[in-house]
């Protein structure tokens, strides 16, 4: 049985319309020539090594999924905005 919380979690598309998104901005930032786009081009690379594992989309602390509105901006995100917010 799938908790409650992990019932929105990413689908399949979902996860291949992110891996898309992912793709576009790793291009963008290509080369990545400041400290910024080097971190977020590192950040990216995991989200994309992460994106076939179950728990992609899983909130680190909480384990709620966050949203996918989140994950479209920000598909790099391991914690979500409840969690961001409360830090
Ligand atoms: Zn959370």
């Amino acid at each position: 049985m799938v908790p409650f919380f992990l019932r929105r979690a990413v689908n399949k598309y979902d996860r291949a319309e992110i891996k898309k998104l992912i793709l576009t901005q790793l291009e963008r930032l290509s080369p990545p020539c400041g400290p910024w786009e080097q971190l977020k081009m590192a950040r990216l690379e995991t989200a994309l090594m992460r994106i076939d594992c179950e728990k992609f989309g899983a909130c680190f602390k909480c384990e709620k999924s966050i949203s996918l509105e989140r994950l479209r901006i920000n598909p790099e995100a391991v914690i979500c905005s409840a969690c961001l917010e409360a830090e």
